[in-house]
């Protein structure tokens, strides 16, 4: 690629509704542009890397035997009444009429589609397994569409869907699907950690998902270094033992097994479970003593305070934010305080880097997690350090060492969904016996236009972003110094351009004539990772120099090396 051909437009300042630096780089690297909220134009910088996620994502999927298919971005809503999904989805499933009044769902995810392509089209337990998958437009309207790429109302994402005909096979698929998501997160370059998670609104048996680690992720994520135990927070708190885990004990003693946890409260407290209720567990530590209790929190779709009404040993708690919230339970009466007491408690919806605290609440449905739940008036500084209910140094649930946490960015989740959608929509198969049985299936999410905001969020430095090879717009930018008046830099650019194609690495030539400082910054800020300097004291010398986007300084390689020192 030569530059001159290709359209760069670098900007020194990001919008101001940028909150965190992925969104700000991108912006400033021009690689999207906003056209309204959560809606972007992916532009040619940004395309690049979105076609480098897609191509590994393909590339993996297809070696772990999975097939592509292309399924529509509008669907009748005859399919979602089937499974009910069309009343259950609420307002974040987008609908559109055609011209005849018949109703469409804009798809945020295919179950419905691929089932029913799988009941027709699928005869006997000879054609299973099968995995469909698409790498294909979402639409969710996201209560908070923020971030950039990150939470999107129109976005990419590759979903898979396999089809089995019992759980072991289904389980197989499953472990398939989570080897080939390792490769792919390795394949990226980025760093990344697989946890248990809790199933959220699709309901089943199991489900991991994968996070980015980064300081701003939205996520927690709990860990042993020491062994391989590692669950998001809402899980790992469905998992606390001892003390620690009263609250969710309580809740197991008295709720129905197969319930989630919020089910499970809100049985407790013979209260209507609605749209969206959220159990949190907090951990509080007052004169010296640890505390545990789990908040029930019911939020309506317009949301715009938070009251909590009703907690064991508090007769008044409420939370300041956009969010509204009526009801709590507490599992340990007057720890707080006599009954009466009230206590400011500032749950920040907003979250921003500057005063993102560490806790999240659980949700029981999608996008509807509070992040930086906090003691006190003051959100960048708690007054307890500490409320989770599982805590750094912990001992870990398998007592192979002590547990950690670190933050992460969503981008890809897996599901054993078994037959919730196969019988619903009536998908069988004929097994053995000729006898009609339910497919159980398994769905497998990744968030493509999520990963370039998380890769993001962890490689950058204070020039911009830092690609990591396999996702980078370019590999190589070629910058000749004082192209237009050096016959010697035109000719060996040239050259060297032409062998590096050759060779299979993916330059971009900068041709624009610009100064050698606003050439490099650039390169640094759209984060091409590394970078060959053409120029004429250098040549006379028969050296180019080489700086790689992490190295402080150039490095002198003599021209007719340089190619065999890039690969
Ligand atoms: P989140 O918890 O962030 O809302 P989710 O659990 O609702 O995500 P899934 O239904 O599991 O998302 O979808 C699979 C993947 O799609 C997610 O792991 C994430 O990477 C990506 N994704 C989901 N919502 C968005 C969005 N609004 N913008 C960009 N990517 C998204
Ligand atoms: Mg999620
Ligand atoms: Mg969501
Ligand atoms: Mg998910």
């Amino acid at each position: 690629m030569r530059a001159s051909r290709f359209f760069i437009s670098t900007l020194k300042e990001a919008p101001s509704d940028a909150e965190i630096v992925s969104h700000q780089l991108m912006m400033r690297a021009g690689m999207i542009k906003r056209l309204g909220s959560g809606i972007y134009t992916y532009m040619p910088t940004g395309l690049r890397v979105i076609r480098k996620v897609e191509n590994i994502i393909r590339e993996e999927m297809n070696r772990a035997g999975a097939i592509e298919l292309l399924m529509p971005l509008v669907q009748p809503a005859e399919l979602w009444q089937e499974t009910g999904r069309w009343d259950k989805m609420g307002p974040e499933l987008m609908r559109v009429k055609d011209r005849h009044g018949r109703e469409f769902a804009i798809q945020p995810t295919s179950e419905e589609v691929v089932t029913d392509v799988v009941r027709s089209e699928l005869k006997s337990y000879r054609q299973l397994p099968i995995n469909f998958y698409h790498i294909q437009t979402k639409f969710r309207d996201e209560r908070r569409p923020r971030f950039g790429l990150m939470r999107g109302r129109e976005f990419t994402m590759k979903d898979a869907y396999s089809f089995d005909r019992d759980v072991e096979g289904m389980q197989k698929s499953y472990a398939t699907m989570f080897d080939a998501y390792t490769r792919i997160f390795t394949r990226f370059g980025l760093k990344f950690r697989a946890v248990a998670a809790d199933n959220g609104a699709i309901g089943g048996t199991g489900s991991h998902e994968f996070h980015v680690i980064a300081s701003t992720g939205e996520d927690a994520l709990v860990y042993c270094p020491d062994s391989d135990y590692a669950a998001n927070i809402e899980a790992a708190e469905a998992l606390a033992t001892g003390e620690r885990g009263a609250a969710t004990q309580q809740l197991a003693k008295t709720s129905t097994p197969g319930k989630t946890k919020c089910e499970a409260v809100a049985e407790l407290l013979n209260i209507p479970l609605q749209h969206h209720v959220k159990s949190i567990a907090l951990t509080v530590e007052n004169e010296g003593k640890k505390r545990y209790f789990l908040l029930l929190l019911r939020a309506d779709h317009e949301l715009n305070e938070i009251k909590v009404s009703k907690v064991a040993g508090l007769k008044e708690f409420r939370f300041s934010t956009e969010a509204e919230i009526v009801e709590a339970y507490g599992t340990v009466p007057g720890y707080l305080g006599p009954i009466g007491t009230k206590l400011p408690v500032t749950v920040v919806a907003d979250r921003t880097v500057a005063n993102m605290a560490d806790f999240v609440c659980g949700a029981n449905e999608l996008d509807y997690h509070y992040t930086g739940a906090n003691w006190g008036r003051d959100c960048a500084e708690p007054i307890v350090a500490d409320l989770r209910n599982v805590v750094e140094g912990d001992a870990s649930p398998d007592g192979k060492g002590v547990l950690a946490i670190e933050r992460g960015i969503e981008v890809g989740h897996v599901f054993q969904l078994g037959t919730a959608y196969s019988e619903a929509m009536g998908a069988t198969f004929l097994d053995e016996a000729g006898k009609p049985a339910p497919l159980q299936m398994g769905c497998y999410g990744i968030g493509v236009t999520r990963i370039l905001g998380a890769a993001i969020e962890q490689n950058y430095d204070d020039k911009g972003i830092i690609w990591p090879d396999a996702i980078a717009p370019f590999e190589l930018a070629l910058c000749p110094m004082g192209l237009d008046r050096s016959e010697m830099v035109k000719e060996q650019t040239e050259k060297l351009y032409a062998e590096l194609l050759a060779a299979g690495v993916d330059v971009i030539v900068d041709d624009r004539g610009l100064r050698p400082g606003a050439m490099f910054a650039d390169w640094e800020l759209i984060g091409v990772p590394h970078r060959v300097v053409i120029g004429e004291r250098g040549l006379k010398e028969g050296n180019l120099e080489y700086q790689g986007r992490r190295d402080e300084a150039a490095t002198s390689v003599p021209v007719g090396d340089m190619v065999a020192f890039i690969k």
